[in-house]
């Protein structure tokens, strides 16, 4: 093992660490099947996002038709992806006692299914397992709302109001939740560590979120394929896949990756959903 390997350093902060704050963006679910929105080919090439802001989808029904069309296109992929190497080292980080919060910009759910428990998690851009109605606030289970938009009903509403049901996702012009946010910035305060996963940090307020780590005077680790505007402030950069990398670091910490936990089981129904922004 080469004396400058990135993940020996990074294995060896993890291993000193005691209160691990964890980013994630979309490139750790990349290996689950769940494309990143750098990558071409995806939703984004044939729908302009411009188009589809919350102010939009509030205000017009055809924008609310064209955005389940989407979500109904991007739920089956995510509810069928399984975990992968790299949620399921975070998940061990979690279990070895070291994790103070992970923050994930994630949708899809695979956090859960690999085993990171709910109180320890922050899902900053929200849910798509859920679905949430914007008149009443009524959350839906998101399964059932995908059947009836695939029975025909282009543009589902709520059970409670009649009002209208959006994916449980904050989509561009959305408001960030208030208490997730606040919760993310304070762990970031409070870390000992800051490590991010797949995330090209361009993406406000997330990104702010290993800044003010950073500030904080904690060492940041940045795994990521591509560079990111951080790197300057990185204490180790791993250039490589995350599941690899990840499982490595965790290793050299010396923490069992072990076979974390499915709550949900292989091939379960509905844990996930689809991707609103
Ligand atoms: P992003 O698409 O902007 O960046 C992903 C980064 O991950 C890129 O820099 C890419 O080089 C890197 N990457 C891709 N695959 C990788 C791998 N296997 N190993 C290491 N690095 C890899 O994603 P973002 O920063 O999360 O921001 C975009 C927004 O899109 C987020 O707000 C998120 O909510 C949303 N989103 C979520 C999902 C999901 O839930 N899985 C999928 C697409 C988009
Ligand atoms: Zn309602």
């Amino acid at each position: 093992m080469p004396a400058d390997d990135p993940c020996q350093a990074a294995g060896a902060l993890l291993e000193r660490a005691e209160r691990v704050a964890v980013l994630t963006g979309a490139g750790i679910s990349t290996e689950s099947g769940i494309p990143d929105f750098r990558s071409p080919g995806g939703l984004w090439d044939r729908y302009d996002p411009s188009q589809l802001t919350f102010d939009r989808f509030c205000a017009s029904e055809d924008t609310r038709r064209t955005y389940w069309e989407i979500a109904t296109q991007s739920y089956p992929v995510m509810r069928d992806a399984e975990p992968n190497a790299a949620h399921r080292a975070v998940a061990a980080i979690e279990r070895a006692g070291k994790l103070l919060k992970l923050v994930t910009q994630n949708v899809d759910g695979l956090h859960h299914r690999a085993g990171s428990t709910a109180p320890a998690t922050i899902e900053i851009h929200g849910s798509a397992m859920r679905a949430t109605c914007i008149d009443c606030g009524a959350e839906h289970d998101r399964a059932s709302v995908h059947q009836r938009v695939l029975d025909g009903q282009a543009v589902p509403s709520c059970d409670h109001c009649g009002g209208r049901l959006k994916p449980a996702t904050v989509s561009f012009g959305q408001a960030m939740p208030e208490r997730e946010t606040a919760e993310a910035f304070a762990a970031a305060a409070d870390c000992d560590l800051m490590i991010v996963i797949g995330s090209s940090l361009v993406v406000y307020p997330a990104a702010g979120v290993p800044e003010a780590a950073v500030r904080a005077g904690a060492p940041l680790v940045i795994v990521n394929r591509e560079p990111t505007p951080l790197d300057a402030h990185a204490e180790v950069l791993v250039h490589g896949a995350a599941g690899e990398s990840m499982s490595r670091i965790v290793q050299i910490a010396g923490i069992d990756a072990g076979t974390a936990a499915d709550p949900a089981g292989p091939g379960d129904p509905p844990l996930s959903g689809a991707g609103s922004r």
